[in-house]
């Protein structure tokens, strides 16, 4: 028999292996292999993506032979390779690349190779005389993987392997096969006398339980050495079994009943007698439409079948946690990025071996191996963090919907403000519209003020409303939200004379100033300058313009002193033990005052807060997109929606642009009217949904190596011309990252079809045509 065995290689391409007579376990759909790769058949973890009787066109003597298949188990199911096989085409990858993207590192077994001097003679060669000295050198073994970063060149792998046959050097294998999650179990075989008030103690605790885990028994004062002894004299045996790690949790708040109102009832109703439809569920915030598909989730777990629903990356907090814990007890499998290598190991095992109905977690989860999967919910659709930002690119969304289809099961997806795209589909019917048109409380929706910022008198960034707002406000002991999209303190030192902007030397962006590090911060690359306060071209006093989290915190506490503010951003919290306490500081009203970026508008419900302010809507997105007013309409519905969601609020929308219809639209709650708009010129201006793009991006060191590349791109654009629409190459709107010179074409096709057979023909030519150039290919962009 053979195995086709997708590896984790960017080769678009599959690799046949003969099944052992003998192995650990049989060969089966899914299941890892461990299998001998390359020249120097180096071992590597691969994925049985399908087994054949026989195969055609290959000399079946030089077919390898795979080396182990380790578990009596699968860790895709055969749902998970066709949804991968999809992700595989769509987003230019191969199906070894994607599989392996999912999969927790933990499962993936590293070879370690090692060789070591035996001889010195016969030494031919300066590749051979350069091994030799390098390991004569380092005396004793040496990882080969480090001689090949020491020794650079292409034949250094041959070469070794040359001198192995020649019995100059030796080789030693180092196999670590990833160690399952395990326990070790003390348990009771014979009772005989014992001796010793230890052993005696060990005993009466094992008579009655039988058997208990070794760290139990610890914990009650028997140490392992007693264990060991007892297990000597066979009295009793250690047994290590299989454990998978619960993820520690919050303990739960949340215990009310809920009764479903009568148009939530019929949302569910629709959903549970739907087959395997896609659903876009939308309402205004607090409209009910978490109730609604945690009952469907309910009903579908009821009928014996399982639930995978997906969060933004800022959504999965404990309250989120809770509330689902509410419906479904404790049993639910947690999945993020945030978990140890043990813990993603352990979760992912419980979806293999079904020891749990109800997964939840960030795009990552999209390929859990669940069986018998009855539903996917996608919260927050419209939210960017399920597009991933590396190899495959793949968009969790759009891949969620795929995936209803596989699994022949039902699609929710959920928003109070869909994605332009999303709201379309449901439009014309490719999807169900399940609308809830009003708020649950009598607790009206906040009433939104829109303060020209041109027009009206303002201190700093502060107009006259707003002040006299978040006065009453604080006086009446509620808290107030200041949202500002950037954190840090000014955007960028500017000189009024010659024009000078501090930029990031390696990506050309203005530097944002951060106060508390006394830094020049690049907010793409990271890096850190020391800050300039004079220009470096003429001499003149720079002026810094624009506002960060840090700047309006600063101002507010010049406005306000006598109120207590505090910041909440990535920096506030990149400390989890001190993010934490810092949300429940602010909960248990500790603070007056909140300044905060995206962080503090999602997730979190802040009882006391009753005043939001968006301090400047419609500036503060650093790049053009054809998506920029989509955006500044959602981060306008979804940050006034955090204001009174438990006493009637009100909301501030500071803009320079006021008639802008996504802050208009916004804030008069005529989001019907903002879709309608935003349709048509999507429509005009041939943007998704009404076309489908692929960016390619370019990126190269040197601008002299720019016409190398055009010339390239000039003989792929012939190619490619059929299915999409291409723009020459220009500049990115970030022209340089990290050194790179950044050049992009985004690229569009007229229909699906056209998309898939365009992918698959840069798939193949790009790889030749471009080698040596570092390129991307991006479909469904989010992030130009
Ligand atoms: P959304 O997801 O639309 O923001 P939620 O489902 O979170 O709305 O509902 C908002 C609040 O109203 C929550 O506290 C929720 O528990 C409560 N709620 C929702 N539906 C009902 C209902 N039928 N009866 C009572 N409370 C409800
Ligand atoms: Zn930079």
């Amino acid at each position: 028999m053979f195995a086709e065995v997708a590896l984790n290689i960017p080769l678009d391409r599959t690799f046949i292996y003969r099944v052992p007579e003998k192995a650990s376990s049989k060969p089966q759909l899914g299941k890892r292999v461990i299998v001998p790769f390359g020249k120097s058949d180096f071992l590597k973890t691969g994925i049985i993506v399908s087994l054949k009787e026989k195969i055609e066109d290959i000399n079946e003597t030089y077919i390898k032979e795979i080396f182990d298949i380790p578990d009596n188990f699968s860790l895709f199911t055969e749902n998970n390779i066709e949804l991968a096989r999809e992700i595989a085409k769509r987003y230019a990858s191969s199906l070894g690349e994607v599989l392996f993207l999912f999969l927790p590192s933990g499962f993936v077994i590293e070879e370690t190779s090692y060789i070591y001097l035996k001889r010195e003679d016969h030494v031919k060669g300066k590749i051979e005389k350069q091994i030799v000295d390098y390991l004569k050198k380092k005396k004793g073994k040496v990882k080969l993987i480090s001689l090949s970063r020491a020794i650079k060149g292409k034949s250094v792998y041959s070469t070794v392997k040359n001198l192995i046959r020649k019995g100059i050097v030796g080789k030693e294998e180092d196999i670590t096969y990833t160690l399952l999650p395990t326990q070790k179990f003390a348990v009771l075989n014979e009772i005989k006398p014992v001796k010793g008030k230890k052993e005696i103690k060990a005993l009466e605790i094992l008579k009655s339980a039988k058997e208990l885990p070794v760290k139990t028994l610890k914990e009650m004062g028997i140490s392992y050495d007693t264990i060991k002894r007892l297990s000597a004299k066979g009295i009793i045996r250690i047994e290590e079994r299989e454990h998978l790690v619960n993820v520690k949790k919050q303990a739960l708040t949340d215990n009310r009943k809920i009764i479903l109102t009568a148009n939530q009832k019929k949302a569910l109703n629709e959903i549970m007698t739907s087959k395997d439809e896609t659903f876009l569920l939308y309402g205004v915030t607090g409209s009910g439409k978490m109730e609604v598909y945690l009952h469907a989730a309910l009903e579908t777990v009821k009928r014996g079948k399982s639930v995978l629903i997906l969060v933004p990356e800022l959504l999965l907090t404990p309250e989120l946690r809770a509330r689902v814990e509410n419906y479904f007890g404790e049993n639910i499998v947690v999945f993020h990025s945030k978990l140890s290598k043990k813990e993603l190991v352990s979760q992912w095992l419980k979806a293999v071996k079904g020891k749990s109905k109800v997964f939840m977690g960030t795009r990552m989860s999209l390929m859990l191996p669940i069986k018998d999967l009855g539903l996917i919910i996608v919260d927050e659709e419209q939210d960017t963090s399920y597009k991933e930002q590396q190899k495959p690119l793949y968009h969790a969304r759009e891949m969620a919907v795929k995936r209803g289809n596989i699994e022949k099961c039902p699609v929710i997806l959920v928003s109070a403000t869909p994605s332009v795209e999303s709201y379309y589909r449901a439009s014309i019917g490719k999807y169900k519209a399940l609308e809830l048109k009003k708020r649950i409380s009598n607790i009206p929706l906040p009433y939104i003020k829109v303060v020209d910022l041109k027009e009206e008198k303002r201190v700093g960034i502060f107009s006259e409303s707003l002040i006299s707002a978040i006065k009453n406000t604080v006086k009446k002991g509620e808290q107030v939200l200041l949202f500002i999209n950037r954190r840090g303190f000014f955007s960028s030192g500017f000189c009024p004379k010659c024009g000078f902007v501090a930029e990031c030397e390696d990506c050309a962006v203005p530097l944002v100033y951060h106060k508390n590090m006394n830094k020049l911060i690049c907010h793409i690359c990271g890096k850190k300058y020391s800050p300039i306060y004079r220009c470096p071209e003429c001499g003149t006093k720079l002026e810094f313009k624009g506002y960060g989290t840090e700047r309006v915190e600063e101002e507010v506490k010049v406005l306000f002193p006598e109120f207590r503010t505090i910041r909440l951003d990535q920096d506030s919290v990149r400390n989890p033990t001190k993010g934490a306490k810092l949300i429940s500081d602010i909960k248990n009203g500790k603070y007056d005052i909140i300044v905060g970026t995206q962080i503090a508008s999602k997730g979190h419900n802040f009882p006391k807060l009753t005043l939001v302010a968006v301090l400047m809507a419609d500036t503060g997105y650093l790049l053009p997109d054809f998506r920029s007013a989509e955006r500044t309409f959602q981060t306008i519905v979804h940050t006034t929606g955090r204001a009174g969601r438990f006493k009637p609020g009100a909301a501030i929308v500071q803009a320079f642009d006021p008639e802008n219809p996504a802050v208009k639209y916004a804030a008069e709650y005529k989001f019907d009217l903002f879709y309608k708009e935003e349709i048509e010129a999507r429509e005009i201006f041939n943007y998704p949904p009404f076309s489908y793009p692929v960016v390619l991006e370019f990126q190269i060191e040197k601008t002299s190596k720019f016409r190398k590349v055009e010339d390239k791109f000039n003989i792929l654009k012939e190619k490619i011309k059929p299915y999409f629409n291409v723009p020459p190459l220009n500049p990115a709107p970030i022209p340089k990252i990290s050194g790179r010179y950044r050049f992009i074409t985004f690229m569009r096709a007229a229909n699906e079809n056209d998309l898939l057979k365009g992918v698959d023909i840069l798939k193949k030519e790009m790889p030749i045509l471009f080698r040596g150039i570092r390129y991307k290919i991006d479909v469904d962009p989010v992030y130009l």
